[in-house]
Parts: structure tokens; sequence; C-alpha cells
């Protein structure tokens, strides 16, 4: 049985490097039919909210990440790690220390003198006389005085410690609270942890674990560091590239499953397959395939996977969708039309509501710029002569009707296309650019777009005026 778990602390929002190591924990659990367990590493009490730890369930909720039984709240626990911390006082295996911070700064300022590390010099660990009255002890652990600790990273490979790099640290502060190398260790063991995948931020955290794991006789999960994201130009990710809230995304218009795909591809690959449904994620996932060296941010992957899944989505999905987005079609009559055009076309749903918006309300203002180039020479000519040859039609209805009266029309007059497009353009949408005019015309129908023209021949009446 695996079992894997995500282990973040509620400090913020959930950024899009925890949403990775949480979905590789995810996708080794769910692969093996095994558990995958959300804690919430709370014990700073100072520097955790209930907001960030809600931010992160809403952000697990958004992209279909299921864990397994409750979450579990390090904060409930307290209890429990002081009984571990008494077994360990109790077998000798921990002990009071009672050096001031004055003292230790002493120790450190004497150590670096000397160009050594600064570690605590062990001098309470097998002290038997009378403690120092006014010290509230720290209770320490004792690591090992020789030998070396080494474990196997599942994508680091081999990690070999010195015993001389690890003093005896603290397990408990003076107020009796818990450090956190102590209870992550109490905590994975006690809820089965037999894989822990983690950022290699973690990597040196891990020696001090083991020593807790074999302190208190805890069998050993097997670890993998994954290393970090980087940014543009191989730089820490900043929140330009996107360190930002999962939910960021959400409300730019990316799909879930296209985030997914985007993170499940940095730092991890199964030859060069770039789409991975969920299922192909959870056939072929493994973490010891997790590349050594770190992975770089690419915004514009993103975006090409999310037009991706946006192409692939039903329309009845991308209406509900588009809701959050201020557009309303799911029981708009041009529906199906509207969304085959602008699923093919846009990258976010948010690109796709503009665009949709665009074509749906009738222009508040024109493009300088398209005003310029679109309505030249005898762009207002072309443009009343076509409103009077859209009034002759009676029945205009399919993209395929206007086209054959733009036909019509550009024939008999001898002009190109363009000089009936150009101004067309910019009395429909307010600009150049923008999807086929046709479909332009048939979403919106005749009428909308007569007085569409009538509109923009006012608005060139007023402005020569
Ligand atoms: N709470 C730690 C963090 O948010 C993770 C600890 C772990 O995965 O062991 O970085």
């Amino acid at each position: 049985m695996v079992v894997t778990r995500f282990a973040p602390s509620p400090t913020g929002f959930l950024h899009i490097g925890g949403l990775r190591t949480a979905l590789f924990n995810y996708l080794w659990a769910r692969r093996n039919g095994g558990e995958f367990k959300l804690r919430i590493e709370d014990t700073d009490q100072s520097r955790n909210s209930a907001e960030a730890t809600k931010a992160i369930l809403e952000a697990f909720d958004w992209v279909g990440m299921d864990y397994d039984g409750e979450p579990v709240y390090q904060s409930d626990r307290f209890d429990l790690y002081r009984s571990y911390i008494t077994k360990l006082l109790d077998e000798g295996k921990a002990y009071y220390c009672y050096m001031s911070k004055e003292e230790l700064d002493a120790l450190r300022e004497e150590q670096m003198a000397r160009k050594e590390r600064p570690r605590y010099d062990g001098r309470y660990r097998d002290f038997t006389g009378e403690p120092p009255k006014g010290v509230e002890p720290v209770v320490r652990i004792k690591a090992p005085l020789e030998g070396e600790i080494v474990f196997e990273d599942g994508i680091k490979g081999t990690i070999t410690i010195k015993a001389d790099e690890v003093d005896d640290f603290i397990i408990a502060r003076s107020d009796g609270t818990p450090t956190y190398n102590f209870v992550v260790a109490i905590d994975d063991a006690l809820m089965g942890m037999t894989d822990v995948i983690r950022g290699d931020d973690h990597l040196y955290n891990t020696p001090k674990q083991i020593i807790v794991y074999e302190a208190l006789g805890f069998k050993l999960p097997r670890f993998y560091h994954v290393p970090m994201i980087l940014g543009e130009g191989g730089k820490k990710l900043s929140k330009r590239d996107g360190a930002a809230d999962v939910m960021d995304y959400k409300r730019a218009g990316y799909l879930p499953e296209a985030l997914l795909n985007f993170l499940v591809r940095l730092g991890w690959s199964h030859g060069d397959q770039e789409i991975f449904t969920m299922e192909e994620m959870l056939e072929h996932f493994d973490p010891t395939d997790i590349n050594a060296s770190a992975s770089q941010y690419n915004p514009d992957k993103l975006l090409w996977l999310n037009a991706h899944y946006i192409k692939n989505s039903s329309n009845e999905r991308l209406a509900k969708l588009l809701e959050d987005f201020g557009v309303y079609l799911l029981s708009h009559d041009k529906r199906e039309i509207l969304l085959d055009i602008f699923k093919e076309r846009c990258k976010t749903l948010k690109e796709m509501a503009e665009q949709i918006k665009e074509v749906l309300e009738t222009p508040k203002d024109y493009d300088e710029k398209a005003l310029k180039k679109g309505m030249k020479g005898e762009a207002v000519d072309i443009l009343n002569s076509f409103a009077d040859a859209l009034r002759e039609q009676k029945e205009l209805h399919l993209p395929t009707d206007f086209h054959a009266l733009m036909e019509s029309f550009v024939k008999a007059k001898e002009i190109g296309f363009g000089k009936i497009g150009m101004p067309l353009r910019v009395a429909l949408i307010g600009r150049l650019g923008g999807p086929d005019l046709s479909d332009v015309m048939s979403i919106i129908g005749k009428e909308e777009t007569i007085e569409r023209i009538e509109n923009l021949l006012k608005y060139m009446k007023e402005k020569d005026a």
C-alpha cells in the first residue's frame, strides 16, 4: 500500500509549486490504489491563518484533487507531540538543555572565530548536576555523534550527511511547544506515510527527521525531493511568472485540467508526450522519473495547453464556466455557433468571454486605428449600400446566407472583399480583426447588423460635422 500526503503550511494562498507537489503525491497514491492525505502544518500560530487553510482547500476543490479522510491539523495534536517528547526524555534519547541565549550566542561566536560551523556543543547531553536556576530548558534530541546519516532519495540518489553536520537539535522549545522537524516526522510515521514527495528545500530537514524516526523506532518512508520551478531566465519563480495563487489561474480563465497537465510536465516527462489526461497521468506517473534538475515555467506552454482543453470541452461546460466571466449563454439561441467559433480561437475563458461580448454587445466606441484604416475612401457609401442590400433580403439566417450576400455585393459593385470587409468590421465590433463577418452577422441577425451599420454611419456624420 502506498500512502502519500500533501502538507502545506497555511501561511498564504496555495501557489503552483505547492500544487505541483500535491499533484505528484496524489498521482503516486492513486496510481497504486493507495491513500493521499492532507495535513495542515499550522503549529506556528503567528504565521498561519484560517483563511489560508480555506484557500488551500478551495484550490484542491477547483482542480478536483480529492484526499482521503479529513485533513489532519497539527494544531490539534500538541498533546500527542508532548507525549513523544516525554517518551524520549524517559528513554534517555532526549534531554533538557539549560543554555541561555547569551551562552548560545557566545558559543556561536567562539566557533565562528575558530572558523567552525556553529553548532550546539552537547554540553547538557550527559548532564547530571544541579540545573541552573531561572532558565526554562529546551528539549534536545540526541543525534548520532559519529558516522553518517544516509538515505536513498528517489530523485537525487544517495544522500550522505556526516554526523557532525547535525547537532542535538531542539525538539521542544522552552515554552514546551514542539519544533517543525519533530512534528513532521511523528505525523508522517503515525499517518502511515510510505512515500514523501516534497520540495528539495526540505532536503536538509530529512536527516533531522530521520534521527526522530530512529529514536522512536518508526519505519522510514521513501523520500523524493523535487527540484524547484524556475522562472524566466532561470531565476527564482516570481509572482510575475506565476508564483501566484492557484485560484488566480481560475480567475484568468484557465481550465483545471490544463493547469494540472502543465504542472505534471514541470520536472516530469514520459517520452515526449505533452498532453496528458488524468487517466494518462495516473497510468504513467512515477516519482523516480522526476528530473533531478530544476524545471522552467513557460507561460506560453500553459496557454497552448489551455487552448487545447478549451477546444475539446463541450459547449455546455464552456457555457457554464463562462458565467463566471459575465457571459450567459446556457439558454442563448446562438449558443452553439458562438461557442463553436470561439473555442477554436481563444486560449483562455477570459479571452473567450471578452470576444463573445464584443460580438453580442453593440460597440460603445470605435478603435481609432480601425476608423482610420477602415473608414477611408468610399467606405461610408459602401456601408450605406450594403445596409440597403441587407434590407432588401428577407431570409438571412445562416452564415452562408450572409456570405452569399457579401459575395454578390462585391461582384455587383466591382470591388474587392476588403472594401466592405473592413468598414463592416468597424461597424459590427468596433475594431479590425475578430471572427468571420458572416458568422458575426448570423449571430446578431440582420436587424442588429443594420443597426450597427447605422450607428457607425451616424458617428461618422457627427465626426465630420
Ligand atoms: N509544510 C511544509 C511546506 O509547506 C512541507 C513539509 C513537508 O512536505 O514535509 O513547505
